[in-house]
């Protein structure tokens, strides 16, 4: 098997073989709901169901499972269906230690679909490892933690953020959607749960919406199998056959992002019109170190915050020409957008100014066109 290979070799192999009826390279896409049974109750290796089960699906999270260092990977059909799956294995009255900065649609379902049904959750800065310890109670069950944070890009120590997990008998779940696997393996940190928005890195190419979910316990797997399997939110065979597409390429991707964002930050960083740059890759991140420590290389996502404010941001945002205005952020194109305003709106306004979402902050998901055009393009819309 090749999923004990190196990095690269997983992305392009690991739980994909040719296709046992017709020596296929390519995982066929298994556009089916049911499979025939030679008996009741007789059918091959779990495939009574497609919800339950798909050979599609099941190459996908193979796969995604080798990529994380784990033993079981789920697919969801989004990455809110992932959180939610590890969620509804909680209680009501059990408490979840939540990091302050996480997308907006992560702290939309905890405050507004979960704590209805009695999850307690407290939010905290998990760069200041006192305060986290403080946050935890008796009923903490989990630890809900994204790094790079979204999207002021704080870098959290997973190893330590783990080993307080486990002293408390708490679970550690890490969103790794910006870092993705090529940059940073959770799992191999101490993590138990490892989270994605496929939609993002790992689908890359902005055609689809998706969420996968990896552990490295097989009961955990199972446990959560059976809340995927029992709530449903699975992706379509063609979702994960583009899915396994992309997960092809996504060393080699993801190495381009992280070179063009380092040039773009760095010149970012001397333009007047630019108050702040936070790129992990740059010394001045706060904790650049912690990133060092954690991460191969930086990642495609900077934000900035500009001089001028909203009015500044705004006039930036509707004169770029190749980064393009919108939601989302890893695919191959270049992204803008204004948090405060769009990702973000669903968090309350007092919390966004406590965490420094402001008006004048900018947060650029940069693509892999050349990064000649994409500082060019930066420079026009801010001159
Ligand atoms: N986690 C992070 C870090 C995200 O940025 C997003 C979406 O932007 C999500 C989770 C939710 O994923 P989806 O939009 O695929 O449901």
């Amino acid at each position: 098997m090749k999923d004990d290979m190196r990095f690269a070799t997983r992305c392009i192999h690991a739980g994909q073989r040719p296709d046992p009826t017709t020596g296929a390279i390519t995982t066929p896409i298994y556009m089916t709901s049911t499979y025939v049974q030679s008996s009741p109750g007789v059918f091959k290796d779990g495939y009574d169901y497609s919800r339950s089960k798909n050979p599609t699906r099941q190459a996908l999270e193979d796969n995604l499972a080798a990529l994380e260092g784990g033993v079981r990977g789920l697919s969801f059909s989004s990455g809110l269906g992932s959180i939610d799956c590890v969620l509804h294995t909680l209680k009501t009255g059990d408490h979840v230690v939540l990091c302050d900065d996480v997308y907006g649609g992560t702290f939309r379902l905890f405050k507004r679909v979960f704590e209805q049904l009695g999850l307690t959750f407290t939010r905290v800065d998990m760069t200041d490892l006192d305060a986290t310890r403080r946050a935890f109670t008796d009923a903490t069950r989990l630890v809900w933690l994204e790094t790079p944070t979204n999207p002021t890009l704080k870098i959290i120590d997973i190893e330590k953020m783990a080993a307080l997990a486990h002293e408390k008998g708490a679970l550690l779940a890490v969103d790794n959607t910006f870092a993705t696997p090529a940059l940073q393996n959770p799992l191999r940190l101490g993590a138990d749960i490892v989270s994605h928005s496929s939609t993002k890195y790992i689908g890359g190419h902005a055609d689809l919406v998706g969420g996968a979910l990896v552990v490295r316990d097989e009961e955990l797997g199972e446990k959560l199998w059976f809340y995927q399997n029992s709530v449903g939110a699975v992706p379509s065979p063609m979702d994960c056959f583009l899915q396994l597409r992309s997960t092809k390429t996504l060393h080699v991707r993801v190495q381009r992002h992280c070179e063009n964002a380092m040039k773009v930050a760095e010149h970012l960083a001397s333009h007047k019109a630019v108050e702040k740059v936070v790129y992990p890759g740059l010394e001045s991140h706060p904790q650049h170190a912690v990133a060092k420590k954690q991460m191969s290389m930086f990642g495609g996502m900077i934000t900035i915050y500009l001089s001028g404010g909203l009015d500044a941001a705004r006039r930036m945002l509707e004169r770029v020409r190749l980064f393009s205005l919108a939601e989302s952020l890893g695919g191959v194109e270049s992204l803008i957008e204004h948090p405060a305003i769009m990702t973000h709106g669903s968090v309350p306004a007092e919390e966004r100014a406590k965490l420094g979402i402001t008006d004048g902050l900018v947060r650029l998901s940069v693509g892999i066109e050349d990064v000649a055009d994409q500082i060019a393009d930066l420079d026009q819309a801010l001159a």
